[in-house]
């Protein structure tokens, strides 16, 4: 039969030697193995004690901006909903009202905005379509969870702490420390 690659292994059958069939010679070099790498530079690190430095191009978890005055960037124009190629972004927009200009820096500002994280693939093509500076993806893991509903990020739980009365929860939020 026609191979369809080369990766094919002939693989050895030739019949056990006298020590081998004791299989304490295997036994022996598994050992051996593992002693060596006893002396080897671990690859694992204690998390969280210990962190690993992110590359300057890792994508975390989303975060929806505020401008420096502490207003929602968000304009619910869709378009990061759009460039999502796994469908993870739902908003629902609404008109800012009167006395509502501290809030929301645009007109129309997003009043439910939701990310399934079961979903996204962190390509970070949302943040690429945002006209507003208003999603990003920081540098902080999506933490584990065993309830799947609980990977629904409502607007709440992905808006950045308001810079003017939480500037520990910004840094925190942006990865700082
Ligand atoms: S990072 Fe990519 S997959 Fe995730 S929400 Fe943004 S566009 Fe969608
Ligand atoms: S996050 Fe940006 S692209 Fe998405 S709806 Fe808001 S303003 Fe538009």
């Amino acid at each position: 039969m026609q191979a369809l690659t080369n990766r094919a292994k002939q693989v050895d059958r030739a019949p056990l030697s006298f020590i081998e069939q004791f299989y304490i010679w295997n036994i022996l070099k598994g050992m051996a193995i593992t002693f060596m790498h006893m002396f080897k530079k671990q690859p694992t690190i204690s998390y969280p004690e210990q962190k690993r430095e992110f590359s300057p191009v890792f994508r975390g978890l989303h975060v929806l901006n505020r401008d420096e005055e502490g207003r929602e960037n968000c304009t619910a124009c869709g378009l990061c909903a759009v460039a999502c190629p796994a469908e993870a972004i739902t908003m629902e927009a609404a008109e800012r009202l009167e006395g509502e200009e501290d809030l929301y820096r645009e007109e129309k500002y997003a009043a439910k905005y939701e990310i399934n994280m079961l979903r996204c693939i962190f390509c970070g093509f949302c943040e690429d379509a945002c006209p507003k500076d208003a999603i990003y993806l920081s540098e902080t893991f999506t933490p584990a969870d065993f309830n799947r509903k609980n990977f629904i990020y409502k607007k709440d739980d992905l808006l950045i702490p308001n810079p003017k009365t939480d500037a520990q929860g910004l840094a925190k939020a942006k990865g700082m420390n």
